[in-house]
Order: structure tokens, then C-alpha cells, then sequence
């Protein structure tokens, strides 16, 4: 359904998403319902807002005779798979996730990022390069603002759209069409969530599934499952990375294979392989969706990667400290030790907090080789400590991170580095994984005064 004038709509989850689809909605001549598990209080000033805009509120619960009962649904990304869905589908009802409910009201170059990891990096990347081109741009999705923002922007008719999506908002896409799209990677993550590997792959495959003719789907070189992933849909695939990469790192050099050089690897700021595969990657999305190789080269120089991601924190008595609170699974954590390895001579690695459900053996398989010590905090712990088990460097644990921090200390050697990369979601003992990576930033700074 694209015509929703009139239309009663339902808005599953009011976080900044589900809020975005309903001021859209109501804009676009829709009755809007607004429905999250939460109840007012708990909402804060949305409550206020909703009714502003004449938005019925159905809250406290999801009831499946609502959700039989609309003409159409808009998921926010967090709401889980819920019973009263399933009623809905029964009853043939459409469900959209909001980045679809955005896409009907885009008339733009669109560029859609996913993968497992390196998401927010390859966005931001890409989304400077299309700013520099001089034409309006948009950047946004997982990424900061919600895409049913861009609708009323210059951006959206005619600009770039430069857009992060995650697998929870590729599910519930038909439409959702991006003229360039790239599949980073892909690793285990969210097992909380997918009942297996193959439907989370799935969600990501939506991606290609939404493309056109004519289109290109973006992936790395060398990669099997992305590959596949990318067949399912009917887009021109071109390769980053490895030998054979359209841009791919020669001799020290990034290089594009249709512009010419680009740079030296050394002029990067950012750091680590996965970081080189990201400038790889967002140099030819840049380039196949039109921007000139200077602004390509001047962000490629400029930019100095996001926070929590591979932040070096402080040099405190020979020890570097690495503040990778970003990397909130295994794949992450491993291409955390992975760039960091071959510059230090040892790591003590903080892991640990909330599971997702995936296996932590390539975590331990990278730590043989280059652990000094692992310490391991919030509820994964049983979990991680059996997965290192026959290690035969030490394991401690913490009871929070700020111990943590005072241990890794007591731990490292002059010439070592201690990395925060836990390989787990934050939530049970953090709001956010950017509150962790600040504990974590406070209590390394803390070590400077020697208590
Ligand atoms: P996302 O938005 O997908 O979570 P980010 O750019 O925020 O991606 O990076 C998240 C974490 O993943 C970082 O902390 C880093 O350790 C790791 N990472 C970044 N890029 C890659 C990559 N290309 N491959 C593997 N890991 C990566």
C-alpha cells in the first residue's frame, strides 16, 4: 500500500523510528494508531505529541484484534515477533517496517548499507563523499536519523540518500528500492532474535530482493555467502577489497579500478584491515553512484572514524588503551584484535555483557595468538569462560567495568595494548553501547592520576 490517505494506520513501537512514521503518516492524510508494550508514563513527552497530532493511542500491550483490525502496519525496528503479527498476517494485513513506509515518498539516488559490521562507518563515510559532490544529501537509517525524516527534505527528491539498515529493518521490505546496495560482510549476530543463521541472512538478502535492473549490489570480493546473497536479486554485482576488488588495496595504495589511485593506505587515519575493506567499500559505492573522485579522496584523507569504534583512549605507562565498544559481536571483536594485533605486542581484551546467542570459538582461535589476558564482565560470563577454557593465557573476571579496567592495567606489559571489544550487546549493564564506551573512557582516564 502506498496510498495511505485516509488510511487507518497502526504504529507498532514509539521509540524515534515508530515516532518518525507517525508525524509521516499524519502528514500524508493517514489516521494514525499509535501502539508500543509501554505505557504513557513511560513515554514521556510522545504521548503529548501523538495526541497533538489526533493519533489514537493503543497502549500497554499489543491486542491482536487491533492489529487484525487496520488497513495497514509500520513496525519500528526494535519490536520483536509478536503473536499479534502472526493475527495480522492471518488476516492479510500489509506490514511495513519503516524504512519501507519511507521509501514510497523517496525520489532520490538511494545507497543502503548493510553487513554485520562496519555499517555506521561505511554510512558516515559514504554520506561525507555525496555531501562534498555539492548535491543534497541525506544520512541516516540505523545511523542517527530515521529515514521517514528525509520525505520532506531537498535530499529526497533528486539528492542522495545515504542510508544504514540493519537486518531488523530489512525485514517487512517490498519496495524499499536502492539504486546502490552493499552487503559489508556477513557473521553470526542477533541469534537472539533469528531463530537461525539462514533467516538472518534472509533479512539481509531483502536488500537485493529490492532491487531493479540496472541497479548494483556492492559486496566483497571473495566472500561465497555474500555473493549468493547478492544472486537473489536481479542488480549488477561489483566486488570491493581482496585481489580482484573495482577498488582494492595494490601495492599500498587504494586504488579504483575504472578512476586510478586514490591514495596511500598511509594517509588513512583509520586503522585495522576491516578498516581498509571499509574505505574500499565506501570509495566504490561513492564512485558507481556518481561522485567525482575528489571528494572521494578528500573524506578517504579526512575522516578519523566514529567514536567507540577502535577510539585509542590514552598511552598510560607503555600501555595503549582501545576503547571498541562498537564491537558488540564476535566478527567485531575478532577484527578488533585482527587490526590491533600487528602493532602491539600483546592484548588484554575486556569482553563480555549481554549474549546473542552466537558461538565464541574465532574469538578464541584470534586470542591464542595474540593474548596477554582476557577478562570477561556482565552476564556472559559462564559462557565466555567455557568457551576460553583451555586457554592458556589468564582469564579473570569483574564484577563491573571500571574493575575491569583496574585489572587489565595490573595485567599489561610495557609495548601491550587493553582493548574494550566485548563481543556482546551492553544492555545489561549499560543503556547504550556508547554509555559503556564512556565508563570505559572514564576509568582509563582515572589511571592517569595513578588511583
Ligand atoms: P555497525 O554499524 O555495522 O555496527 P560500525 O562501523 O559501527 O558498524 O562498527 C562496529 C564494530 O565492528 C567496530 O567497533 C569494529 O570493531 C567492527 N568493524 C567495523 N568495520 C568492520 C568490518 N568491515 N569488518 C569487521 N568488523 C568491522
Amino acid at each position: 500500500m502506498t496510498d495511505i490517505q485516509g488510511k487507518r494506520v497502526l504504529v507498532v513501537g514509539l521509540g524515534k523510528s515508530g515516532m518518525s512514521a507517525a508525524r509521516l503518516l499524519h502528514a500524508r492524510g493517514a489516521k494514525v494508531v499509535a501502539n508500543d508494550v509501554r505505557e504513557a508514563a513511560a513515554l514521556g513527552d510522545s504521548v503529548e505529541e501523538l495526541s497533538a497530532l489526533g493519533a489514537e493511542l493503543a497502549l500497554g500491550g499489543h491486542d491482536p484484534e487491533l492489529f487484525r483490525g487496520v488497513d495497514q502496519i509500520v513496525l519500528s525496528p526494535g519490536v520483536p515477533h509478536l503473536p499479534a503479527l502472526s493475527a495480522a498476517d492471518r488476516a492479510g494485513v500489509p506490514i511495513a517496517s519503516e524504512v519501507e513506509l519511507a521509501s514510497w515518498f523517496i525520489d532520490a539516488t538511494v545507497i543502503g548499507i548493510t553487513g554485520t559490521n562496519g555499517k555506521s562507518t561505511v554510512t558516515t563515510l559514504v554520506g561525507e563523499m555525496c555531501e562534498q559532490s555539492g548535491r543534497p544529501t541525506f544520512v541516516g537509517g540505523n545511523l542517527g536519523t530515521p529515514l521517514c525524516d528525509v520525505v520532506n527534505t531537498p535530499a529526497a527528491q533528486g539528492g542522495y540518500v545515504v542510508v544504514e539498515l540493519s537486518s531488523y529493518q530489512l525485514e517487512r521490505v517490498s519496495q524499499l528500492h536502492v539504486q546502490v546496495g552493499a552487503l559489508l560482510n556477513i557473521t553470526e549476530d542477533h541469534l537472539d532474535r533469528y531463530a537461525s543463521f539462514a533467516k538472518y541472512t534472509a533479512a539481509k538478502a531483502n536488500l537485493f530482493k529490492c532491487q531493479r535492473a540496472g541497479d548494483v549490489a556492492v559486496i566483497p570480493a571473495g566472500d561465497a555467502l555474500c555473493a549468493q546473497l547478492a544472486a537473489a536479486g536481479p542488480a549488477r554485482v561489483q566486488l570491493f577489497g581482496g585481489a580482484d576488488g573495482a577498488v582494492r588495496v595494490d601495492a599500498g595504495q587504494l586504488v579504483d579500478a575504472v578512476t586510478g589511485p586514490l591514495l596511500q593506505v598511509s594517509a588513512l587515519k583509520i586503522r585495522g584491515a576491516h578498516n581498509l575493506d571499509n574505505a574500499c567499500a565506501a570509495a566504490l559505492l561513492a564512485r558507481v553512484a556518481g561522485v567525482t573522485v575528489e571528494p572521494i579522496r578528500k573524506v578517504l584523507r579526512s575522516f578519523s572514524g566514529l567514536p567507540h569504534r577502535m577510539q585509542h583512549v590514552a598511552d598510560i605507562d607503555g600501555v595503549a588503551y582501545y576503547d571498541d565498544s562498537k564491537a558488540t559481536n564476535v566478527g567485531a571483536s575478532v577484527a578488533a584484535l585482527d587490526g590491533l594485533a600487528p602493532s602491539v605486542t600483546r592484548i588484554v581484551l575486556i569482553a563480555g555483557g549481554k549474549d546473542k546467542g552466537g558461538d565464541y570459538a574465532p574469538l578464541y582461535e584470534r586470542l591464542k595468538r595474540c593474548a596477554r589476558a582476557v577478562i570477561v564482565i556482565g552476564e556472559a560470563r559462564p559462557i565466555i569462560q567455557r568457551a576460553l577454557a583451555a586457554a592458556t593465557f589468564p582469564v579473570a573476571t569483574a564484577e563491573s567495568l571500571e574493575a575491569a579496567v583496574s585489572q587489565a592495567r595490573a595485567l599489561a606489559k610495557p609495548g601491550d595494548a587493553v582493548l574494550l571489544a566485548p563481543a556482546c550487546a551492553s544492555f545489561d549493564m549499560f543503556k547504550s553501547y556508547a554509555q559503556r564506551g564512556d565508563v570505559f573512557q572514564s576509568a582509563v582516564q582515572r589511571l592517569h592520576g595513578g588511583a
